[in-house]
């Protein structure tokens, strides 16, 4: 699917399956393994279109046709300035 890397020029990739995070409006959705190919050398990943269409119709299923989600996460938010600075 992709040849060489935009970012290093590498030409040498491995499949992995990772989590995505997908945002939208402020909104998110976290797709666990999903399947995209890793540079070796600077790690950026590639993902290809029909995956990244496939998670953007589930986003819009979730969040305007009221499919559920497998599971639902809280997630703390910080503030950069409002943590403390390390001694
Ligand atoms: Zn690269």
């Amino acid at each position: 699917m992709i040849k060489k890397c935009t970012f290093c020029g590498n030409k040498n990739f491995r499949n992995c399956d990772v989590q995505y995070i997908y945002r939208h409006n402020g909104k998110m959705l976290l797709v666990n393994n999903v399947p995209c190919v890793e540079c070796e050398y600077c790690g950026e990943r590639f993902f290809a279109s029909v995956v990244l269409k496939r998670i953007e119709q589930d986003f819009d299923a979730i969040c305007n046709n009221g499919k559920k989600a497998t599971r639902t996460v809280k997630v703390p938010v910080e503030e950069y300035a409002g943590i403390k600075k390390l001694p």
